[in-house]
Order: structure tokens, then C-alpha cells, then sequence
């Protein structure tokens, strides 16, 4: 095993800003479904999508706020958003499935048809690519981990000129699990994500008790989530992740 530490970075709301993906996806699948929000188009991603986004899980889920998008009344859905999101589901007897089928489709038309264009749609996030490519040299090597496909974020990667050791996607099964093999293998510095409850996860799951854990700041984030971290999660900002690693909190 090389003494050099991994650390370890999610992708969306961590490099890139895909939020401009989110709502094309979302909406261009509600297309496909016969929902697409009347009068909204699909370039300009409205505020109401933007704000309730920290609140999604899975990529199905967009396809349904995109639908519900005109009539939805954010401050209900941030109060409960399991609920409001069941609701809207049985009323338009839709599943989870037959939505990220939609999403998944759409997103593989896209890359097929105008691949310039949909790479497009993704924006790293100020002074990551240089961040990522500066660890090198630092001593530091640095992998993804992402629930997105392993396809889509390679050629992500690829297309801003980053090469991490290591990518694993959605396919490599949940993040604990794959951040555990991770470890049998190398020493790791530590994990960035912008997801707290994924943290959480990770730092409940034995054996990555002691990994430690940042939550970006820059990230897709709930007010309430950069409020009483528990041990080990530290929020970070874009200064101080430039800062060599071993000065973060
Ligand atoms: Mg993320």
C-alpha cells in the first residue's frame, strides 16, 4: 500500500455545478412524460428548482419538481418535503422508476445527439480544477465518488482535464461502502461532500468512524445543514480549501 493519502470528492455541488443540467434534464424528461411545465422553459432554471434542490436525493426526483414546478409553492415542500413529494407522486400516478427511466433517457439522447452542448450544461465550480490538479503537488492523490453514472462523470472529468486516481459512480454501490474498499487499498485523508446526511452516513458506518469528513460549503446545502455538525463533519469554504490540506478545520 503507497503511504501517499486519497482523498476522496463527490462531484455534483463539489466540482461541478450541474444545476443548469438538473433543470434541462428535468425538464426535457417531463417533456417525454407529457409534463412539461407550462410556462417554463428549459434554459432558465427557476428559483423555486434551485432552492428546493439541497432536498433531492435521486435523480428522479428533479423530473417531478420540474412538473410541478408552476404550481409548486416552495415554502410547503421545504416544511416537508417527503410528503409534498408522495403527493404529487400519487396524483399523477407516477413512480420512481418510470421517472428516472425518463431522466435516464433523456440524459443518454443528449449525450448521443449534441454531446458538446450537454458537457456544456456542466460548470466546475471557481478554483476547483486548479485545487484538484494542485494536490499533486502537495503529496496528495485524489479520487471521485459520485451516485452519478461512471460514464457520464469520466467524460466530465476528461472534458476539464482532470484525472483523479480513482473514479467510482453510481454502479460502485453506496458511498460507505465503496470509501471501505477504498481503504483497504489506501491511506485516506478524508472525504469532501456537499450531502450532510451522506456524512452522517459515513461517519455512523464501522470502520469510518475516524475518516474525516468535510461538507462543502459552496455546495447544494440546506440552511439548516451547516448548524451543529457533530464530531468529525466540518463545514469547509472555497479559502480554505485552498489552502494545503493539512491547514483545514
Ligand atoms: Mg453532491
Amino acid at each position: 500500500m503507497t503511504a501517499q493519502p486519497l482523498l476522496v470528492f463527490d462531484f455534483d455541488g463539489v466540482i461541478v455545478d450541474g444545476m443548469a443540467e438538473y433543470w434541462w434534464s428535468a425538464w426535457m424528461a417531463a417533456q417525454r412524460l407529457n409534463a412539461e411545465p407550462q410556462g417554463l422553459g428549459s434554459d432558465a432554471v427557476p428559483q423555486g428548482f434551485r432552492r428546493l434542490r439541497p432536498w433531492v436525493h435521486h435523480g428522479w426526483e428533479m423530473v417531478l419538481l420540474a412538473a410541478e414546478m408552476p404550481q409548486l409553492d416552495p415554502e410547503r415542500w421545504v416544511v416537508d418535503y417527503a410528503t409534498e413529494q408522495d403527493m404529487a407522486l400519487q396524483r399523477r400516478g407516477w413512480s420512481a422508476s418510470l421517472l428516472q427511466e425518463a431522466l435516464d433517457q433523456t440524459r443518454q439522447q443528449a449525450v448521443s445527439s449534441d454531446r458538446a452542448a450537454w458537457l456544456g450544461l456542466h460548470q466546475p465550480f471557481p478554483g476547483l480544477v486548479d485545487r484538484l490538479q494542485a494536490f499533486q503537488e502537495e503529496g496528495v492523490d485524489w479520487a471521485v465518488l459520485t451516485t452519478k453514472t461512471a460514464a457520464f462523470t469520466a467524460e466530465l472529468l476528461e472534458s476539464l482535464g482532470l484525472r483523479p486516481w480513482r473514479l467510482d459512480g453510481r454502479e460502485a454501490g453506496p458511498k460507505p461502502e465503496v470509501l471501505l474498499r477504498l481503504q483497504r487499498e489506501r491511506v485516506l485523508a478524508g472525504f469532501v461532500e456537499d450531502r450532510r446526511a451522506t456524512l452522517e452516513t459515513v461517519r455512523d458506518t464501522d470502520g469510518l468512524q475516524s475518516l474525516p469528513c468535510w461538507l462543502a460549503s459552496w455546495g447544494y446545502l440546506k440552511p439548516s445543514d451547516r448548524e451543529d455538525l457533530p464530531r468529525g463533519i466540518q463545514l469547509i469554504d472555497q479559502d480554505r480549501l485552498a489552502t494545503p490540506l493539512a491547514q483545514w478545520p
